[in-house]
């Protein structure tokens, strides 16, 4: 019996035909050039909606407004407490408009129902709640100082942030970037995604029906080159907050050095997932295939290298395999699919290009590596055996459904390879062994490390990348640091 395909909400169906509009000083008004660019659905390759396309004329626009309510207020001037109501607000709105935000997701970017509405949605809205808490709790110190003086500090919102977001989780990804920076007082121009523009334009219209101030949240949707870098470049925004490619991820520093902009960057990974001998396989196993095929792999901490070892090597590999073959692709919208497709022909290609050189380079695929179907950027979740460390599906982020096993002896050697990558995001370790859980945890070079888990997020909790990874840290109190500068007030009365 096949599963049902969800219908999509008439409410939904009607906010496609209007997003021909930006989010600028909170009117929904024509992009300067009056361009507009389709976005697809990636299950079906077929056009979901034509969406205002900003150049730098509306970004000019954009940061104009986000600067005016900075300087001017209301929001800057308004008291932490309204601040945090407005977020909760926000916060609210999502919930009562959650199954529109879970299909909107789903449409655009091809993840399935069951993820968006159990994982992306509940999340991004627990982020808001979250920082909403945290508004009223932002505090200075006083400080002991020399001679009569008396010293403290002031954690003031930064200014005028640009945001630029991915297309894996568009909604959560612009949870964690907005989250922070609106419970530091900052204002905001967010530029989504070019494939997954919309529900970052949902979000809009809700800010707005929160009634947050004009100006604090302007939402434009465009392209890297023509609306990214004019936000990079722009003399009045005050600092960048990007999550992407580690290759845009450097030029927009560069870019930023001309300005001194502040930069956050949340970039690539390319992280390893160990299974020590005596992990629990019962968890070990379906812990490290959910570990790279969560999202399609999609998933810049996807522990797309596996490490295994030897002794249980052979097993875990057959285990994996047969687990894999129960996964279910197919259209997002079919309750009972647990894998979409990726989120464009383009990443299907590049993908599909990975796979096809591990084979060039002699890894062995033990299931998976074609696109299954005609229509839809679908691949198939794929498993190579007989990787060598050297070959490209074990250096490169794939971001894809693509895992490459390898199997190891000695444990220092094992956290010598783990951490011979540019990146550092992320890894996890499988062991009942507590000892040795630290012992990996501590030895490996990443912003996060999982033991007996994987792919666990909490807004309380810091995420962020060592090395080529990224700069800075994203959630928790750590991620006000990101959105606030420090003022140090000397005072001799
Ligand atoms: P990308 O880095 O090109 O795009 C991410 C965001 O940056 C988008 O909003 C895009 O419009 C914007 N952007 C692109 N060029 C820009 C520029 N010069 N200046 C300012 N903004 C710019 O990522 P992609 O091309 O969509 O994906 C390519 C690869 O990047 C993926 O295959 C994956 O390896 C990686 N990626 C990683 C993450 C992550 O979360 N770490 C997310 C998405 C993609």
């Amino acid at each position: 019996i096949g599963a049902k395909q969800v219908e999509v909400s008439p409410k939904l169906k009607q906010f496609l035909q209007g997003v021909k509009k930006l989010y600028i000083n909170g009117e929904w008004v024509e992009s300067a050039s009056g361009k507009t660019f389709e976005t697809v659905n990636p299950a079906t390759g077929e056009k979901l909606a034509d969406v205002a396309e900003a150049n730098a004329e509306d970004i000019d626009r954009a940061v104009l407004a986000a600067r005016e309510a900075f300087d001017k207020g209301p929001w800057t001037k308004m008291s932490a407490a309204e601040r945090s109501r407005l977020i909760y607000k926000l916060a609210d709105l999502m919930e009562e408009h959650k199954l529109e935000l879970a299909q909107l997701e789903t449409l655009d970017n091809g993840k399935p129902i069951r993820e968006t509405s159990n994982a992306d949605i509940p999340l991004a809205i627990e982020h808001f709640r979250y920082y909403a808490g945290w508004t009223t709790k932002i505090v200075g110190q006083t400080i002991p100082v020399q001679g009569a003086y008396f010293n403290y500090t002031r954690h003031e919102p930064l200014g005028v942030v640009g945001q630029i977001i991915p297309w894996n989780f568009p909604l959560l990804m612009a949870a964690w970037k907005l989250g922070a920076a609106l419970a530091s007082g900052c204002t905001i121009v967010l530029k989504p995604a070019e494939q997954t523009p919309l529900s970052a334009l949902y979000l809009a219209g809700l800010a707005e029906e929160a009634g947050f101030p004009k100006g604090v949240l302007n939402v434009v949707p465009g392209f890297g080159k023509t609306a990214g870098e004019p936000l990079v470049n722009h003399l009045l925004v005050d600092k960048i907050a990007f999550t992407g490619s580690t290759a845009v991820g450097k030029s927009i520093m560069k870019q930023a050095s001309e300005t001194l902009k502040k930069v956050t960057l949340e970039l690539g990974g390319k992280s390893p997932n160990i299974i020590l001998p005596d992990a629990d396989l019962s968890k070990a196993v379906p812990g490290a295939l959910a570990g790279v095929m969560f999202n399609q792999g999609q998933v810049c901490c996807a522990g797309s290298r596996l490490y295994v070892q030897k002794k249980l090597y052979d097993n875990v590999i057959a285990d994996l395999v047969a687990q894999s073959k129960v996964i279910k692709q197919g259209n997002g919208l079919i309750e009972d699919t647990t894998m979409g497709p990726l989120v464009s022909a383009q990443q299907q290609k590049r993908v599909k290009s990975y796979i096809d050189k591990g084979v060039e380079e002699g890894a062995e695929i033990l299931t998976g590596g074609s696109l299954p179907f005609e229509k839809g950027y679908f691949v198939e979740p794929t498993i190579f055996a007989d990787v060598d460390h050297s070959m490209t599906i074990a250096r490169e982020e794939i971001f894809g459904p693509v895992v490459a096993a390898m199997p190891f002896d000695d444990l220092d050697d094992l956290i010598a390879k783990a951490n011979d990558t540019t990146y550092g995001l992320a890894a996890g370790v499988w062991t009942q062994d507590l000892k040795k859980a630290h012992y990996v945890a501590h030895g490996i070079k990443a912003g996060t490390i999982w033991v007996n888990c994987y792919n666990v997020f909490d807004a309380a909790s810091p995420f962020g990348g060592y090395k080529q990874s990224g700069i800075g840290r994203e959630m928790g109190s750590y991620a006000l640091d990101n959105y606030t500068e420090v003022k140090s007030v000397w005072v001799n009365m």
